[in-house]
């Protein structure tokens, strides 16, 4: 039988070097009721108009197409996604899109106890909880603002709405927090929670920040290992990039997330839509695609469709950064959506 360009579009999207693409970021606020010092500066950003960020509408719009071509997880991010209104109802409409099996979200929890039940019953399956330090003077430090008491509450508020294992995200910083590795590696045997330790990535914004406090995710590892052996597992279901081990009998697991030293790229299975509506192809580079024109101009699934194809042309194989570098196009990582 001849293929008709509705096989095509719903053939499952894969890029140029044939990874299938089955994750989709959403990044549905660029705003933040934190200043985390590795990720936007103190002030905030040159946040977006209003009238530029997609409405929730919009988002359904692109993740039916999205879902049309073989996405199968979401992953709600920001800024801090909690502080757009109604969360709960974006994420009942994506959950009712044909295809879409997994929603996800990252956030850094302060609102998350009040807003957890609406989103479970939402249709909410993941969340991914940023956490630095277990200490809230370092807290405060690190992110500008109080609110660990929040963050843990937050957390525990999760597990017991029945989405744990959570996974907990954590930046390390030689000289502002490394010295918890070990509290932090300590809970994974305690509890189903899944740590992950996430090498400073650079942005503009922090690049000296970034050489100075830089440690490898194999110092990490390495400095993990002294409290008990380590042997590798298979980490929790989700998609993620990070490449995890436990301590003999754990309940949970420690990752470790190594975009600089250990390059991911060759799992990449994602691409990600800023709050202004640009498919962004890769974390590390400024090709992308706007969506929200034809959005707004009224196109079909099928027209969306068929512009994420050609959007997977324009996904490099590969980023190139180094240490204390950024990309030439990179601004604050919250800008590009988390
Ligand atoms: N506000 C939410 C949160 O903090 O989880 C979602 C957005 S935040 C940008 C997503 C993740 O990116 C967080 O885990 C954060 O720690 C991480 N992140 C931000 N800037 C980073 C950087 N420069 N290097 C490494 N990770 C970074
Ligand atoms: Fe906000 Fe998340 Fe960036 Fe921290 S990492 S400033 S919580 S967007």
């Amino acid at each position: 039988m001849a293929t008709t360009f509705i096989d095509l579009i719903q053939a499952p999207l894969a890029d140029a070097f044939n990874r299938p693409i089955t994750y989709l970021r959403v990044s549905v606020t660029d705003k933040c009721n934190l200043r985390c010092v590795y990720c936007m500066p103190e002030e905030g950003l040159q946040w977006l108009r209003r009238e530029d960020v997609l409405r929730y509408e919009e988002i359904v719009e692109i993740v039916r197409a999205a879902a049309a071509v073989g996405v199968r997880t979401i992953r709600l991010t920001g800024g801090e996604p909690l502080v757009r209104r109604d969360l709960d109802r974006l994420v009942r409409s994506i959950a009712a899109v044909p295809g879409i099996d997994d929603i996800a979200l990252s956030t850094n929890a302060l609102l998350l106890e009040e807003q957890i039940p609406a989103l479970v019953d939402a249709g909410l399956t993941r969340v991914n909880i940023s956490l630095d330090t277990l200490r809230p003077d370092r807290f405060e430090a690190i992110s500008r603002r109080p609110g660990l008491d929040r963050v843990l509450r937050g957390i525990d508020a999760a597990i017991a709405a029945g989405l744990g294992p959570v996974k907990l995200n954590c930046v390390v910083m030689r000289g502002q927090n490394d010295d918890e590795l070990a509290d932090f590696a300590a809970m994974t045997k305690e509890r189903a929670i899944y740590v992950r330790f996430i090498e400073v990535m650079p942005v503009h914004e922090n690049l000296g920040l970034q050489a100075e406090t830089y440690v490898s995710s194999e110092e990490i590892l390495e400095r993990v290992a002294t409290i008990g052996s380590i042997a590798p597992v298979p980490g929790p279901p989700g998609n993620g990039p990070a490449r995890y081990f436990a301590f003999d009998g754990a309940p949970g697991a420690v990752g470790v997330i190594s975009p600089l030293s250990h390059d991911y790229c060759e799992r990449c299975n994602r691409v990600r839509l800023t709050a202004d509506g640009r498919l962004r192809l890769c974390l590390f580079g400024d090709q992308h695609v706007d969506l929200r024109t034809p959005v707004r101009a009224g196109a079909t699934t099928e027209d969306l469709a068929a512009m994420l194809r050609s959007a997977m042309f324009i996904k490099p194989e590969r980023h190139h950064l180094k240490l204390g570098e950024a990309s030439s196009q990179m601004r604050a990582f919250s800008e590009i959506g988390g």
